[in-house]
């Protein structure tokens, strides 16, 4: 049956471990997924790359973004504007890929109140020590913004109920599988086979008017 590719939201406490884990699902299984690049107005950190990691863009040019209803959403994380562009979302669908988000939790309930078949995945580390402890071991922010990000991962800790499925990420290897698993399951629920039950629908009843 052709099947139009579906929206998986993944989101987390930053170092959580979600851009290792979408990298990583990536490299399994490249024909079925791609992910969507967001724009941000935060800086790069060091070794990012403008439209690989994010398309790093000035607060003007993502209000004029915001303006043009370029986005599948946007929210302000930490002091910055990060937003989905909705033209490769789209795209990818209509391919059949099944289009990743990783972004945070307000953006993930845009995108759900405005596409209810979306896909809803909180990932966490095994503990807030281990959260801390790989936040750190990136080594890629201030002890400021450490600080600012714990504080929001327990303000977002509140906003866990709200999603489809809680993911440990202790073993990568593991979590990497189980997503795939909970988004091929998805493509199998009821309320995304709409297209299907119509075929199957109008074939039976050709065949009991024949009867
Ligand atoms: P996020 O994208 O959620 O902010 P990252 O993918 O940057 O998080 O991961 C944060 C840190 O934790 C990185 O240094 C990464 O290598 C490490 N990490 C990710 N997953 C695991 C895991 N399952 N076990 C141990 N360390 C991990
Ligand atoms: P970071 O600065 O660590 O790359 O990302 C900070 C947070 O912003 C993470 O929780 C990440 O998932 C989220 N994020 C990244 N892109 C987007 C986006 O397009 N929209 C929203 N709402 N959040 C995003």
């Amino acid at each position: 049956m052709e099947q139009k590719g579906i929206l998986a939201v993944i989101s987390g406490f930053s170092g959580a471990g979600k851009g290792t884990l979408v990298r990583a699902m990536l490299d399994a299984y490249p024909e079925q997924y791609a992910l969507s690049v967001s724009a941000t107005t935060r800086r790069p950190r060091q070794g990012e790359e403008h439209g690989r990691e994010y398309f790093f863009v000035s607060k003007d040019d993502f209000e004029e973004m915001i303006a043009k209803e370029d986005l599948v959403e946007y929210a302000c994380y930490v002091g910055n504007y990060y937003g989905t562009p909705k033209s490769y979302v789209e795209e990818q669908m209509k391919a059949g890929k099944d289009v990743i988000l990783e972004i945070e939790i307000q953006g993930a309930l845009k995108v759900k109140e405005r596409f209810p078949d979306t896909l809803l995945v909180f990932v966490t580390p095994p503990s807030a020590a281990e959260l801390e402890r790989r936040l750190r071991g990136r080594g890629t922010e201030t002890e400021e913004a450490i600080q600012n990000r714990l504080k929001r991962a327990a303000e977002e800790a509140e906003f866990m109920g709200h999603y489809d499925y809680l993911l440990v990420n202790d073993k990568l290897k593991v979590c990497v599988q189980e997503i795939h698993e909970l988004i091929q399951a998805q493509h199998k629920r009821i309320r995304g086979s709409r297209d299907f039950i119509d075929k199957i629908k109008r074939e039976l009843r050709r065949i009991s008017d024949k009867y």
